[in-house]
């Protein structure tokens, strides 16, 4: 059997991974607030979980592997989205309204996950769907005299777990020392982090024993991952900007409400993804969606590759470079297995980089290895390991076919344009590639055209067709 191994954040160490139970491995991982379209960021802790579930499905079965993704819709910006709705004269009530903004981002999050390839998880529990156990979980914690309730707020007392700070390697005493915490007249700690707190009566909201409120974003991952996978579980990831507070928290509420439990065996963190070489942000210039890329021409499969290029415990730049270096690899592979019959096992040297801490980058090395020796079927069993080369993503390899006639065809008429000395159409079919995405360089042997990352195949089948090429 492959020994599995990963670096367990808790322990800050590389781990051989056991599971609690060989039938039923388990893991959860944090999901997205859906209050809008998922950003490229987003999709990093997706795609290193959608490896992670295939190698252990690989390794111990296809039915013996239980993966958990939650959507948060409890959240300030979907409130705001809503209440600008209604003010913008919307007739349907702020519950209704909530409601269709979760709908609708959920909907965009399948559509753009699915797009990379992702496989969708499988339970994806709706925060609003669980506000009881919450309650329950709340209710208990002070049951054991590790929360106290205050001003219509609960509090977790931090000061009643002495692991806390244990996963971020910080102390309390640190932590108020570093941190900008809110401090409240009622907190007993200025680190007490909320577990309830009271909701306004335009606000949603849910009857509890300490009145009208709702639940804070920590308690909701740590009743989820109960609820579905049980107090303890092999595998809990999100990304490394997650690590404090959030799993933290969820810690020590998970910890404290079940003592004779270990929560999560191992904790797995990626590195934030950057774009150009800098933090992708709202106020650079350089924040996009998932979406953003695809509707701009580059293949699901392309954003894959590029993605899991880098291994998940490295900061990742995203460079247009990389993104047209892995559209051409990802057209030659194609090319050299079409046809081809998958061998009956992935490469060994593919499960092993994935088996030594899920180094994708090293199988994506060993992947190169195999076409470069011509090992077509070895090369598509080892791909699909990495949800690369799979059938249903290969749409866009056979778009190129007809993007190539389209070309050609438009190349021919700005030959013949030239030829009969009708510059303005000859122009018009060179800036027409440009504003389609194909540049064409004349040389003396001809036209060579190549396609930039911005390439979009109806504008050039507009283009063929508006210029009658
Ligand atoms: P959020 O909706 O902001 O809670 O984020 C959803 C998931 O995306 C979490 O696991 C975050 O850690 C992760 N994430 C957010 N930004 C980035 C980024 N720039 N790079 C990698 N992961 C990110
Ligand atoms: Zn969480």
């Amino acid at each position: 059997m492959v020994r599995i191994r990963l670096t367990n954040t808790r322990t800050r160490r590389k781990e051989e991974m056991t599971p609690i139970d060989a039938s039923n491995v388990r893991l959860y991982l944090c999901g997205p607030t859906v209050y809008d379209r998922a950003h490229l960021g987003n999709a990093r802790p997706v795609l290193v979980f959608d490896v992670l579930v295939r190698l252990l499905r690989h390794v111990y079965g296809a039915d013996a592997v239980t993966y958990v993704r939650n959507f948060t819709d409890v959240d300030d910006k979907i409130n705001a989205e809503a209440q600008r709705r209604k003010a913008a004269g919307s007739p349907l009530s702020l519950e209704q309204l909530i409601a269709e903004r979760t709908e609708e981002t959920v909907g965009w999050y399948h559509d753009d996950m699915d797009a990379i390839g992702a496989g969708r998880p499988d339970h994806e529990p709706r925060a609003t769907a669980y506000v009881g156990q919450m309650i329950e979980m709340i209710s208990d914690l002070i049951a054991k005299g590790h929360a106290y309730a205050a001003e219509g707020h609960v509090l977790f007392d931090v000061r009643s777990f002495p692991d806390y700070g244990k996963l971020s390697g910080r102390s309390v005493d640190d932590m108020i020392a570093g941190a900008r915490v809110e401090v409240a007249p009622f907190k007993r700690d200025p680190m007490d982090f909320v577990l309830w707190k009271p909701s306004t009566d335009d606000l949603p909201g849910w009857d509890s024993p300490w009145g009208r409120g709702r639940p804070g974003w920590h308690i909701e991952c740590s009743a989820m991952s109960a609820a579905l996978l049980g107090p303890s579980f092999d595998i809990h990831g999100g990304g490394i900007d997650l690590q404090f507070p959030h799993h933290e928290n969820e810690i020590a509420q998970s910890c404290c409400a079940h003592p004779q439990a270990s929560f999560a065996n191992i904790w797995l963190h990626n590195e934030m993804l950057q774009v150009e070489g800098k933090k992708m942000s709202k106020s650079l210039g350089n924040f996009f969606t998932v979406r953003d890329l695809l509707d701009k021409g580059v293949p699901g499969e392309v954003i894959r590759f590029v993605m899991l290029s880098t291994h998940y415990r490295k900061p990742m730049d995203w460079t247009e470079a990389k993104a047209r270096e892995a559209d051409a690899t990802l057209r030659r592979w194609r090319g050299l297995v079409a046809g081809i019959e998958p061998a009956t096992s992935p490469a060994p040297a593919v499960l092993e980089a994935l088996a030594d801490d899920l180094n994708t980058a090293g199988a994506i090395a060993a992947l190169h290895d195999l076409a470069g020796q011509g090992d077509a079927p070895a090369l598509l069993a080892s791909a699909r390991m990495l949800g690369l080369l799979l059938p249903e993503m290969g749409a866009w390899t056979e778009a190129g076919d007809d993007a190539a006639a389209l070309i050609d065809s438009l190349l021919t008429a700005r030959a013949e344009a030239r030829k009969s000395r009708d510059f303005a159409r000859a122009d018009a079919i060179r800036d027409g590639f440009a504003a389609v995405g194909v540049e064409v360089k004349d040389t003396p042997q001809g036209p060579e055209w190549s396609l930039s990352t911005g390439f979009d195949a109806d504008a050039l089948a507009k283009l063929a067709a508006d210029l009658g090429a």
